[in-house]
């Protein structure tokens, strides 16, 4: 198959090619996303073989006006209408539960669907001009997300119909991912709106313990998405946890030939091995904006070995912990 790249211009064109079945990516603020008519399971399946995703990992439908949410849900209880009215359109999703028109290779087979209302106006346009779309993002499952065209096409080339360039991601990382359909909402995956946030917003929020562990063998994941390996480049990642100064230490004592690290700014001056400084040590919407582009740079540049500077888990910090922590494998040392 021949992928053809597109941009703003090409929309409508874009949208046929969603009628027609196929499987368009596009810009969104968080990641790029791989999107078919998320009401066509035929269309939707063939968004797993493109990423080689397992079956069992739902997809989140997106939509561009709140009204369209009612044919999607079976029920849209008052606490979510907050998170729209507050968070939408931008990077938050919410898991409710289902409404009959929604396939099972959506969903899963789970009785909830994920929702989101992006605000890239190239995301918008064109379910605007399509219907909603299921979208996961637009990797070969497993590998960083793509935050740009780029890296769309450096994994999907020749196996989708078109990619839409429409620059670089803002967020850089997934959208947050809350469920509703649980007694108590729960955190599922930490992303550009906090759990600060969250908190603010509808009061009492669980962090899924799936955010900050690996999951225990047996366990059943509350997403499934959490089960498997995740935004992992092929270099092989290690946070290492301690102070600012045993971070230095640490990486300084063990330069050998294709180690880097993946660090702040305010390291750099201070390593003496390779570097990816992906922001300063407070600037967590730098770091999540430059997390996976770093890390699809550090197999770029042929790096074997990568020593992260582990996250602060607070704010949006939690988003980058959440990403480097899979992409290591939870391989942590602690210094
Ligand atoms: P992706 O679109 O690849 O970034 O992944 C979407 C994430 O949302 C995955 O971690 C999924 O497991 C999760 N997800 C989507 N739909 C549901 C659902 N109905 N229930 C729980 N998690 C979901
Ligand atoms: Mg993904």
């Amino acid at each position: 198959m021949k992928t053809l790249m597109l941009n703003e211009n090409d929309i409508e064109q874009a949208a046929r090619i969603i009628k027609n079945g196929g499987l368009v990516a596009m810009p969104t603020e968080t990641v790029y996303g791989l999107a078919a008519n998320a009401l066509d399971g035929k269309a939707v399946a063939k968004i797993f073989k493109a990423k080689g995703r397992p079956m069992d990992n739902p997809l989140i439908v997106h939509i561009s006006d709140i009204s369209q949410i009612y044919s999607l849900v079976s029920e849209f209880p008052e606490k979510a209408k907050i998170l729209a009215d507050k968070f939408w359109a931008g990077p938050l999703t919410i898991i409710l539960p289902k409404s009959k028109i929604i396939p099972d290779e959506v969903s899963a087979g789970l009785d909830t669907v994920a929702v989101r209302f992006p605000s890239n106006e190239i995301a918008r346009k064109l379910i605007s001009l399509s219907m909603p779309l299921a979208a996961p993002s637009a990797n070969l499952s497993g590998s960083p997300s793509p935050t740009n065209a780029r890296h769309v096409r450096d994994d999907m080339n020749g196996r989708i119909d078109a990619i839409i360039d429409g620059g670089e991601c803002e967020v850089g990382v997934e959208s947050t991912v809350i469920t509703l359909a649980t007694d108590i909402p729960r955190l599922l995956r930490p992303g550009g709106i906090t759990v600060e946030q969250l908190r603010e917003a509808i009061g009492e929020v669980i962090i899924d313990d799936a955010v900050l562990n690996p999951l225990k063998s047996g366990e059943r994941a509350a997403s499934p998405g959490m089960k498997y390996k995740h935004y992992a480049p092929k270099a092989h990642i290690i946070l290492l946890e301690g102070s600012d100064e045993d971070f230095i230490r640490y990486v300084n004592e063990h330069k050998v030939d294709g180690t880097a690290a993946l660090c702040y700014d305010e390291d750099v001056e201070k390593l003496e091995v390779p570097n990816i400084p992906i922001g300063h040590a407070d600037d967590y919407e730098m770091q999540s904006h430059k997390l996976f582009s770093s890390l699809r740079n550090a197999d770029e540049q042929g790096f074997k070995t990568v020593y992260a500077h582990c996250p602060k888990t607070d704010g949006m910090g939690l988003a980058v912990y959440n990403r480097i922590i899979r992409a290591a494998g939870f391989e942590v040392i602690e210094i």
